[in-house]
């Protein structure tokens, strides 16, 4: 069994252009090593927006070197980018976006969202992608809620919907570049689960809504239990009925440099992204 190596609580939030109220739960900055190859998560816990004429969200705005994962609880979101991919994404759907070599896109809350109003809940997750295939060409996986298998926990304690990876004989939907599970889970309350996670796989349960007893003392709302990389699965019980994110994945071993919206592995690559965008290189947006 893994062992709880921390418990952090996200207690600041903070906006992402005028769209995501979000807190952070985790960043390579602070904990890089530990949740490899995971290098940032933000959460969006359900907002009220009236009706608008003007789409909020954050504009268009340069990534490469990694994957940004948007999953969608309430309301709708709107993507658009340089490699010419859109997409509207509703409750339960996922948007897998690989910058890779770099581009540009725009998050927006969609055109109907926008002029009905209503709840918003999301998550942002970025993924780093090994040196050897930091800059492959953009890519756009756009799965859709049926898409995504839901696995019943032992003893009807739960489920989990596979994102990433396999479990029970089922896959995923999500086509990654190394060896990840991103599981989005259900728990009721009372439940003691296991879930498997490999010896000296990174692995990290995010806390989004209800409660979670561990030995380091009680995950709330917006928190993140770290487990040791050594260790094979996890378990948890939960005193309340909890919504979280379960991740766990093989490290990537390669040193990262990250500025704003690009993560590389050394400053010169940064210094160039920086370069390219302000030399327009990462295309435009039609
Ligand atoms: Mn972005």
């Amino acid at each position: 069994m893994k062992l709880i190596i921390g418990l952090h609580h996200a207690h600041e939030q903070h906006w992402v252009g005028d769209g995501f109220p979000v807190r952070t739960l985790f960043s390579y900055q602070s904990m890089g090593e530990e949740l490899s190859p995971f290098l940032m998560l933000d959460y969006a816990s359900p907002t009220a927006f009236s009706p608008s004429t003007v789409a909020k969200g954050v504009g268009p705005h340069p990534h490469r070197g990694f994957e940004t994962v948007t999953i969608a609880y309430e309301g709708e979101l709107a993507h658009k980018d340089s490699a010419g991919n859109a997409g509207t994404i509703g409750p339960g759907d996922v948007q897998w976006m690989t910058a890779g070599a770099g581009i540009l896109h725009e998050e927006m809350h969609s055109a109907q969202f926008t002029q009905r109003g209503g709840m918003l809940s999301m998550a942002q997750l970025w993924v780093n992608l090994p040196a050897k295939q930091k800059t492959p060409p953009p890519g756009y996986q756009a799965i859709e809620a049926q898409q995504i298998p839901t696995i019943h926990l032992e003893n009807d304690q739960g489920t989990a919907r596979l994102i990433a990876g396999d479990y029970a004989g089922f896959s995923g939907p999500a086509k990654t570049h190394t060896a990840m599970h991103v599981w989005d889970l259900r728990i009721k309350k009372g439940a003691v689960i296991s879930l498997p996670a490999p010896n000296h796989w990174n692995a990290a349960l995010a806390i989004l809504r209800g409660q979670v007893e561990t030995d380091k003392g009680v995950a709330g709302d917006a928190s993140l239990i770290v487990f040791s990389r050594a260790g094979t699965g996890i378990e948890v019980s939960a005193s309340q009925d909890t919504h979280a994110l379960f991740l766990s994945g093989e490290p990537i071993p390669d040193p990262v440099v990250g500025y704003g919206p690009f993560v590389m592995n050394t400053k010169a690559e940064i210094a160039k992204a920086i370069e390219d965008f302000n030399e327009g290189r990462f295309g435009r947006l039609d």
